[in-house]
């Protein structure tokens, strides 16, 4: 029995290269994160960051060069190809962008098939797909063809099929990736919903960092192979821990300032209050102030002051940016 809360997945220090030719990728670069039962973790990053690859490594789809994996306690240096067939068929669900259903057979047969794979049959195959499909809000839709379905219906069956082995965690590749703006939005909801109903760790795989703040307790920040910042929606938005995460995550100002000392930093020879420490007096550092965090005030109470070139109404609030001294300020 493994304790809740757990960490049933760790990645110590893992690397994973390929070649092509002369040219060298490091497409995992010293990666070493923990994840706990019943958590739902959004993999972030953008094109090319390595997502994909963590994700395969984590299923025992792709092998990793050096480092170590342990599942649930164990490590998988010693592996054999037996131990990972029965790791991705008992323990690992896999949901990717496209469905993958065949499709000259009905949405119960395709979930059926994984649990054909897996050795079960007859009537206790036919009630858990059945189950499955109804978990997933297609509980009527048991004997349509995947062509007479749309989209998110049909993300949902994969949904099911990938459920319907009772996995540890489930592994989703940009799932929503194919679908509209509204039905992402709903499908963003429902698979939350999923997770918690079903208390099993979810690893979600996204370059949109809205759905990745939406849906997560823990976001794991990937660019070029390494992980840039691990923690809590709010964490990764308030406090980022370098540019790079700033700027991937929300709109923000980046500027040169020198940390003072603790808790306050000096840009344009002006001293202001911020909530990092930790930093050598004076010591250069880039200070990130988000748009909305930023008041604009009649000019003899303003500490810096710069002119509006522009403003673009957004729906929920209004743009405006302030040019000081050369410098565009989104506000
Ligand atoms: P992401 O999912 O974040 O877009 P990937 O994990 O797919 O990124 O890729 C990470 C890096 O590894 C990229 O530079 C990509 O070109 C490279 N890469 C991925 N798969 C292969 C492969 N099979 N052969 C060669 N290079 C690959
Ligand atoms: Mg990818």
């Amino acid at each position: 029995m493994r304790r809740k809360g757990s960490h049933m997945l760790q990645l110590n220090h893992i690397k994973k290269e390929y070649k092509t030719g002369d040219l060298v990728q490091k497409a995992l670069d010293d990666v070493s994160l923990n994840l706990r039962d019943n958590e739902f973790v959004a993999i972030l990053g953008p094109s090319g960051s390595g997502k994909t690859t963590l994700l395969n490594v984590i299923g025992g789809l792709d092998r990793y060069d050096s480092g170590d994996l342990i599942i649930n306690g164990i490590s998988t240096k010693k592996y054999t190809d037996r131990d990972w067939d029965s790791y991705r068929n008992h323990t690992i669900g896999f949901v990717f962008q496209s469905y993958n259903l065949i499709p000259h057979q009905t949405v119960l047969s395709n979930v059926e098939l994984a649990l054909t794979i897996s050795g079960i049959s007859g009537a206790e195959r036919r009630n858990r797909a059945t189950k499955a499909l109804e978990q997933v809000g297609l509980g009527d839709q048991l004997h349509k063809h995947p062509s007479e379905m749309s989209g998110g219906q049909m993300q949902r069956v994969a949904i099911a099929r990938a459920l319907v082995n009772h996995p540890q965690v489930l592994l989703l590749d940009e799932p929503l990736g194919a679908l509209d703006l509204r039905l992402r939005k709903d499908m963003q909801n429902e698979l939350k919903n999923i997770q918690q109903r079903m208390g099993i760790t979810f690893i979600y795989v996204t370059h949109d960092q809205e759905e990745a703040l939406t849906m997560s307790d823990t976001i794991v920040v990937m660019n070029k192979g390494k992980i840039q910042q691990i923690g809590r929606p709010e964490d990764i938005y308030n406090e980022p821990k370098n540019a790079f995460v700033a700027d991937f995550i929300g709109e923000s100002n980046i500027l040169n300032g020198v940390m003072v000392r603790d808790k306050v930093v000096k840009m344009y020879g002006r001293e202001f209050p911020c909530v990092d420490g930790g930093f050598a007096p004076n010591e250069p550092v880039d200070v990130v102030i988000r748009p909305e965090d930023i008041d604009i005030v009649p000019v003899e109470q303003g500490q810096l002051v710069g002119t509006v070139t522009s403003v673009t109404f957004k729906g929920m609030q209004y743009d405006i940016i302030v040019d000081f001294r050369g410098f565009k300020w989104l506000i």
